[in-house]
């Protein structure tokens, strides 16, 4: 990653200045692909949630999943709900931007709900997993991701357990991904850490604004 980035800069440095000014008030702001991750019960659904509701220029990527709906879930509002083998036959089928088992469910982004969107000057955001965060930042270097993490490893417990929407097994296996996952946090390009839910929402509004002005990604 560093190489490519590398790479970038210097593509950017050869680029030549227009002869004439530019007429700044038509340059719009390009889209982008934002990647949201971090441990189950970090917030991340809320934090997301936040940025779709301030931010028109953001929508949502509706992943596929085999899971159940739960509660008020609806097909195609949260998730798309497909059965295993069809879920299997759309990643032959390369449907998927990304795809990976989480707690014994497979989730995965459909490549419609990406492209297109993107090229529209959309802000496209991705809830997912970490192993879902490594392959889009693998397939899509121009991705924008940010880790939420919980102030410490006993908080998140600690949270996990007063949600009281799992098992004593389930939180256990939770709590055994998130020691694999918050490791993870060094791959991605920023980093929130959620102790105080109204500065966390802030400073994904902050990373959505600040990307939105990088020149790269500037069209006429
Ligand atoms: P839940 O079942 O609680 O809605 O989600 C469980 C986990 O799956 C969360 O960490 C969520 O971010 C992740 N997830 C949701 N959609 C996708 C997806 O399309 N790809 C990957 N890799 N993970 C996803």
């Amino acid at each position: 990653r560093g190489v490519m980035v590398l790479a970038a800069r210097k593509s950017v440095a050869k680029k030549k200045a227009p002869k004439e000014s530019p007429n700044f008030a038509r340059l719009k702001p390009g889209g982008f692909l934002l990647v949201v991750s971090g441990p189950s019960g970090v917030g991340k659904g809320t934090l997301v949630a936040s940025l779709m509701e301030q931010r028109k220029d953001c929508v949502f990527s509706v992943s596929a999943t085999t899971r159940a709906p739960r509660g008020k879930e609806k097909n195609g509002r949260e998730y798309w709900f497909l059965g295993e083998k069809d879920f299997r036959a759309k990643t032959k089928q390369g449907w998927f931007l990304e795809y990976a088992k989480v707690f014994g469910n497979l989730y995965g982004t459909p490549n419609h709900e990406v492209e297109g969107k993107i090229k529209k000057g959309k802000v496209v955001v991705l809830d997912i997993d970490v192993q879902g965060g490594a392959s889009v930042r693998r397939k899509r270097p121009d991705a924008v991701s940010v880790f939420i993490a919980p102030p410490s490893f006993a908080e998140l417990k600690r949270r996990l357990v007063g949600r009281k929407t799992d098992s004593a097994e389930a939180i256990a296996r939770r709590l055994a991904t998130s020691a694999i996952e918050l490791p993870q946090y060094v791959h991605y390009d920023y980093l929130i850490v959620n102790d105080d839910l109204e500065a966390a929402k802030a400073q994904l509004i902050a990373i959505h604004d600040i990307e939105r002005r990088r020149i790269e990604r500037l069209s006429k």
